[in-house]
């Protein structure tokens, strides 16, 4: 931490303030150049607020230099994390692509889903049993009902199951059914949620706020990790921006800066990150590129019938062609 004294304080007054510092078993280093005088602490300092200095008159401000996610970052946990879900490997070189639909309308319809893409590579199935949405009169999904038709493509298809829990009330139903349980963007700050989720030791997969800084994306994940579980993947999906013409603006750059601040795995998801079905690929095919874990992607099977997100879902034959090229990329940039 730092401290920037202020230039009309006195020697005693400062002299003062490094005695309180070192009172409470920190070292001080009174770093003197031209008209600057700053105080810099070393020592445990995570449990000391800049705020405690900030109060005193002779300070101008004071500040952490490390960042605060001590959990979730790289600098005390350097080697990648890898998270594991039935026999999906994400992270510390496993790529694996999460497919399916926004929400589970039926039996029929999460059935051929989940075949197909598996058919075609993808790793684990998505599809929204508690939808969170914009309007109260939209579909909100089956429910626990929802959780038990995942299950039964789960049996018959093999692929783990990632889906999106919304409130506490439902933690023992998604302990028990779901392999990865998704925070939303919408619920990236619901801390409760977070410690309650994390206490379940389950493989989380965590996504950006629509209007969170990656600070605070890293901060939600050490979350989750103090509250017990250490198998996080982070997920870019888009953030609000000026622009109107795509949904959200998948921000890129969060996935190498994700990476090198933090040994979490970290996915992209071109759906949400575009909203429009023909922008997926493309932004998927770059978010692989930049050095993604993996994807998450909405595929239906009658995206114009869907209930939820038709106009960004993508048929399986487009997931087909999508996941040939996400491997030639994958080839391309291999080291
Ligand atoms: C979803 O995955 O369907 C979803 C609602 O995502 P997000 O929380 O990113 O909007
Ligand atoms: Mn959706």
């Amino acid at each position: 931490m730092i401290i920037v004294i202020k230039p009309d304080a006195s020697e005693e007054a400062i002299e003062q303030l490094k005695n309180s510092i070192q009172d409470q078993g920190l070292i001080v280093q009174d770093i003197k150049g031209g008209n600057a005088r700053m105080l810099g602490l070393a020592g445990d300092v995570s449990n000391v607020s800049p705020d405690t200095f900030s109060r005193s008159d002779i300070v101008e401000s004071a500040f952490k230099v490390r960042e605060p996610y001590k959990l979730a970052g790289r600098r005390f946990h350097p080697e990648d994390t890898v998270v594991s879900a039935g026999t999906a490997k994400i992270g510390g070189g496993h790529f694996a692509v999460i497919a399916g639909p926004c929400s589970v309308e039926s039996e029929d319809q999460i059935l051929s889903v989940a075949k197909d893409i598996a058919k075609s590579g993808a790793k684990l199935l998505r599809g929204g049993a508690f939808k969170p949405r914009s309007s109260p009169y939209s579909f909100h999904g089956l429910g626990l009902e929802g959780l038990e038709l995942l299950k039964a493509a789960k049996q018959k298809t093999g692929l783990p199951i990632v889906s999106e829990i919304l409130s506490q009330n439902h933690l023992d139903a998604f302990a028990e059914d779901v392999d990865v349980i998704q925070i939303g963007a919408r619920n990236m700050q619901n801390f409760s949620l977070l410690v309650e989720v994390g206490k379940l030791k389950k493989p989380v997969l965590l996504k950006r706020g629509l209007s969170s800084t990656l600070e605070e994306l890293l901060m939600s994940a050490e979350y989750l990790i103090k509250g017990g579980t250490d198998q996080v993947i982070l997920c870019e999906r888009g953030i609000r921006t000026f622009e109107t013409a795509t949904r959200n603006t998948l921000d890129l750059s969060a996935i190498p800066v994700l990476k090198q601040k933090s040994h979490l795995p970290v996915i992209a998801d071109p759906s949400h990150g575009t909203g429009h079905w023909h922008l997926v690929e493309p932004l998927a095919l770059a978010a692989v590129a930049a050095g993604a874990d993996g994807l998450i992607i909405e595929v239906h099977n009658m995206p114009h019938k869907a209930l939820c997100d038709g106009q960004q879902s993508i048929t399986p034959e487009v997931f087909h062609h999508l996941m040939k090229k996400v491997n030639r990329v994958r080839e391309a940039i291999k080291e």
